[in-house]
């Protein structure tokens, strides 16, 4: 979501002649920012640290923080003077609008300053949604992004026309509750039925993904409609954060363990070729040991093909704020490593069953390891894809014929 947001901001920048900064000097320098958990913001603070010692040399400099954190944080940023900006990100046409103050008098506004502008990434991001009104006991979103509104479907094809433009090659529909879609709705779009119109719109657009479905909202009529659509990749991500009835109860998750079991069964069934991933919390305060051995009951019956797993962090001002946190750090760093332990024997299992198998990739760029000729990318299933190839295709699809497995990732040369 902050992707999306921040490249709109950038799009709009670009637009009025900006160039984005490769030193230290920046005139304007914009944190979009996150507040899930307590460590996005922490890092937030620490490296806002280093900009207001750079503002110190360079005193016209201006700082804004945007974002879920710039709520959160809102009262300890108002006492850092050198900050210019503190803009929650409930309504990017806001967000653009304050960081329009922080521009220099000399730069002309244009007439369309706040339409839609896309700086153009690999992967264009294109939120369906914004907010979420489910109140998830451990979760800030709903305060720092505010209830559910889905976007008008004109909306989105144009924000998805933008980035193609921009030369986005892949889409990504994102919702905190994607499945949601539409409820707000005067005209009541299914969320099927709009992921339907953007991929009929867009022939050009080789793969569109969408992110993130909570379990309580799967239907057959979804399955059976994305199953059907050639260009959206096979790729479920399900977070169902534990596998305990009791936990998920005090999570108001509104789900319990065996709706997570039936509706994997749905996807399993009506779109087979879908890999499922999910995301898990570790030590929520009422987690016991034995509800943390459901959930390593759970993962291990649903044979996930990944899974992100994050330790508990309190969020103020949400409901499970008052239960504290007791369960001590290194009891949760413990339930971490069996999770992973876990996951690391099924991830090796089943990603050695692609060895053999062409998949087509879309690069990324030189792998991080810097050896020559190899390149990085990602499958339609979702898998990291690192691979050899005589040509450099950063940006372009091509076709890996997978020759290793890891844990994490799948390794292959270009055919
Ligand atoms: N809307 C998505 C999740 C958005 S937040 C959904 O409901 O699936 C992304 C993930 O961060 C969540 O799935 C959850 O696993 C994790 N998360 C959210 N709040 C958290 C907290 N307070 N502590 C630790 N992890 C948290
Ligand atoms: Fe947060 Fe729950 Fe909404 Fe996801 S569904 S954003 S976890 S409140």
């Amino acid at each position: 979501m902050n992707g999306a947001d921040s490249d709109s901001i950038e799009g709009m920048l670009l637009s009025l002649g900006m160039e984005k900064a490769t030193n230290g000097t920046a005139d304007l320098v914009l944190y979009n920012t996150c507040a899930v958990r307590d460590k996005a913001e922490h890092r937030m603070v620490s490296e806002l640290g280093e900009v207001a010692k750079a503002k110190r040399l360079y005193p016209s400099m201006k700082i804004g923080i945007l974002g879920c954190a710039a709520e959160s944080l809102r009262p300890s940023l108002e006492n850092r003077h050198y900050v210019d900006l503190i803009q929650d990100g409930k309504d990017l046409e806001e967000m653009k609008e304050a960081v329009l103050t922080l521009l220099p008098d000399e730069i002309e506004l244009t007439p369309d300053v706040l339409s839609t502008h896309r700086a153009g990434h690999l992967s264009g991001m294109v939120p369906v949604i914004r907010g979420c009104s489910y109140m998830c006991s451990y979760c800030i979103v709903p305060r720092t992004r505010g209830l559910q509104r889905s976007r008008p479907l004109e909306e989105i094809l144009q924000e998805t026309e933008a980035c193609l433009d921009k030369g986005s090659k892949e889409i990504y529909l994102l919702g905190q509750n994607f499945l949601a879609y539409g409820r707000d709705l005067r005209e009541g779009l299914k969320p099927e039925e709009m992921v339907r119109a953007v991929h009929d719109a867009f022939p050009e657009c080789r793969r569109i993904r969408f992110l993130t479905s909570h379990p309580h909202d799967v239907t057959r009529s979804f399955l059976e409609v994305l199953s059907s659509l050639p260009r959206v990749a096979p790729y479920f991500h399900l977070p169902f954060q534990s596998g305990s009835d009791a936990v998920l109860k005090a999570m108001r998750r509104i789900t319990t363990r065996a709706v997570v079991e039936k509706k994997m069964g749905w996807i399993r069934e009506i779109w087979p070729q879908a890999s499922i991933s999910t995301d898990i919390i570790i030590g929520f305060p009422t987690e016991r040991a034995s509800d943390f051995d459901d959930t390593l009951s759970l993962v291990d019956s649903l044979d996930l093909d990944f899974a992100y797993s994050f330790l508990y962090s309190p969020r103020p001002q949400t409901r499970a704020w008052e239960m504290g946190d007791p369960i001590p750090h290194t009891e949760k760093v413990d339930r971490m490593t069996r999770l992973q332990d876990l996951l690391g024997s099924i991830w090796s299992r089943k990603n050695a069953q692609w060895i053999g198998n062409t998949v087509s990739v879309l690069v990324e760029g030189p792998e991080k390891s810097g050896k020559a000729n190899r390149f990085t990318g990602r499958s339609p299933s979702w898998h990291p894809v690192h691979f050899t190839s005589d040509i450099d295709p950063t940006g372009t699809f091509v076709d890996v014929k997978i020759e290793r497995s890891g844990k994490t990732s799948l390794g292959g040369v270009h055919v």
